[in-house]
């Protein structure tokens, strides 16, 4: 998954010119800055994640890029699932469902 946050409050997502816009909102052309340092930062340095700084050399964000787990099998019923997304720690190799049928069982 890929998390990427900017806060565009800062002077560098405005407008900064001598005449009356000076200061307007203008976030587009230091967003797509940005977000063609990350596309490069990957794509040619295989960088993962770091902090966004703007054109003012503001630190403004963050971006991080995770690679997905692979899939586990459940040990019970077979099917296979995102072990993020797995029911307790005291089982991590069973579905969901499977975990959520254990709980509903009674111990004697
Ligand atoms: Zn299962």
């Amino acid at each position: 998954m890929l998390t990427l946050t900017i806060n565009t409050d800062g002077a560098a997502f405005t407008i900064q010119s001598a005449d009356a816009d000076n200061g307007t909102p203008n976030p587009g052309p230091e967003v797509a800055r940005l977000l063609r340092q990350v596309a490069r930062d990957i794509e040619a340095h295989g960088i993962t994640g770091g902090t966004l700084v703007d054109d003012n050399g503001n630190a403004c964000g963050a971006w991080s890029l995770d690679e997905p787990a692979p899939a586990a099998t459940c040990e019970r019923c077979g099917d296979t699932f995102d072990p993020d997304q797995a029911g307790t720690s005291d089982d991590p190799a069973l579905c969901a469902d499977c975990t959520s049928h254990n709980a509903d069982r009674v111990t004697l």
